[in-house]
């Protein structure tokens, strides 16, 4: 049996959907990692027992008085809150896990990466915000991005044994093809689009996620987001993305070279995949979630992307193309108005249009270093809330 050396894993938004899907894959290879720190937003309930679980010996709120609380009752481990402590804890792991949601998670990915770590990455938010300066942080010797996200975990996979980054894509890549479940409104036309109810674009056919990406996946901006990332992730042209819907979810994802050979990645859709691949590299581990069963899989099907119903696919490829930071902007536009959607303050049908006015907005903001990013996203929010205000 080959030896290895135990890994010391941070795994910031622990308390999440793919928090708590990464806290399955360290139970059960409790040889391979060492849980040292973890990371929340506010709620103190379900880290609790996390705590208890994995004795992490740094654990850090986002809210204050949430790390008050919990200092107060486990006096053996570091508390800390705020955005500092997320960027200092870095340096003392192997691996990070960047599991917050939104704009949050920057200062996790800059960290990471300048520290020159592993960045298991699926908060996809921050790359697609802050591009250009993730890419100067990815040369940091020792820096590497392996996506989490189901779709970029499927392309890493199939482009394995190539050296694939963003200086460097590789020539024998025709396109990237993204595949998108669809969500759960696939089908239907603008006119019955316009009355769905905030439980039906909670309630996603094929994915057990947060609020925030199972609202985006119902408008497609997640699959938008998505395109933003695999250009980040592997260099190649927005007019080599392609997104095909696909409702199983069983073809992650696929390459299709020169040659117009094509290779994809399948499984049961099960986020415990992606996760372990990535704790894992460069090695594969057995896991005991996502085999399939052929006899039981009768069709895998693909259809064209329905853009008119669903613009915000569209506006991610412009925001793309227009680069600098642009993508900050449409990101930081969505977070507000999903924010707004699942506060029932607008409805489901309103998210891309305004979108849309917030980006006619966007003027040309560079993307030098993190201050520009931060001016990016704070001006995109204050401009997005003003229309919201206006309608
Ligand atoms: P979630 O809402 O379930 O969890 C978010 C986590 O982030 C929680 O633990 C929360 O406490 C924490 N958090 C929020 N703000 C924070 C802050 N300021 N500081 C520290 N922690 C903070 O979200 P999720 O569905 O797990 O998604 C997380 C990220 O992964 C998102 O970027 C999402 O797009 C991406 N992603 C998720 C899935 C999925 O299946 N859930 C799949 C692919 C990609
Ligand atoms: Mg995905």
């Amino acid at each position: 049996m080959e030896h290895r050396p135990m890994k010391d894993v941070a795994l910031l938004g622990s308390t999440g959907s793919i928090g708590t899907q990464t806290l399955d894959v360290v139970r059960e290879n409790r040889d391979k990692f060492n849980l040292k720190v973890i990371a929340a937003g506010s709620s103190t309930d379900l880290i609790r027992k996390q705590i208890t679980e994995f004795k992490p010996a740094i654990v850090i709120m986002a809210n204050k008085d949430s790390a008050q609380l919990l200092a107060q009752e486990f006096p053996n481990i570091d508390v800390y809150s705020g955005k500092n402590s997320l960027k200092e804890v870095a340096g003392s792991c192997d691996i990070i896990v960047n599991a917050i949601v939104g704009f949050a998670g920057l200062p996790v990915t800059l960290s990471a990466l300048n520290q020159g770590k592993i960045l298991a990455l699926a908060n996809k938010e921050s790359l697609i915000a802050a591009g250009p300066v993730v890419q100067k942080a990815r040369r940091t010797p020792g820096a590497e991005i392996i996506p989490v996200d189901s779709e970029h975990s499927a392309l890493h996979q199939c482009l394995r044994g190539y050296q694939t980054s963003y200086d460097a894509p590789l020539s024998s890549v025709q396109k990237l093809i993204l595949t998108a479940s669809g969500g759960p409104f696939r089908g239907l036309s603008r006119e019955e689009l316009k009355s769905v109810t905030i439980e039906k674009a909670l309630n996603h056919p094929t994915w057990d996620m947060g609020p925030k990406i199972t609202i985006d996946s119902s408008t497609l901006m997640n699959k938008g987001l998505e395109v933003i990332e695999a250009h980040e992730l592997f260099g190649v042209p927005f007019g080599q993305i392609e997104v095909i819907v696909h409702p199983q979810s069983i073809v992650h994802s696929m390459v299709e070279f020169a040659d117009s050979s094509v290779i994809a990645q399948l499984s049961l859709p099960d986020m415990r995949l992606p996760i372990a691949y990535a704790l894992n590299y460069p090695q594969r581990n057995e896991a005991k979630w996502g085999a399939i069963n052929w006899s039981e899989i009768s069709k895998l099907e693909f259809e064209k992307p329905d853009t008119e119903s669903f613009p915000c696919l569209k506006l991610a490829y412009q925001a793309g193309e227009a680069g600098q930071t642009a993508p900050a902007w449409l990101s930081a536009a969505n977070e507000v108005v999903v924010d707004a959607f699942l506060k029932k303050q607008i409805d489901w049908i309103d998210i891309p249009h305004l979108i849309s006015l917030a980006l006619d907005q966007y003027d040309d903001l560079p993307a030098r270093d993190e201050d520009d990013i931060y001016a990016a996203d704070l001006q995109a929010r204050l401009v997005t809330k003003q229309i919201m205000e206006s309608k």
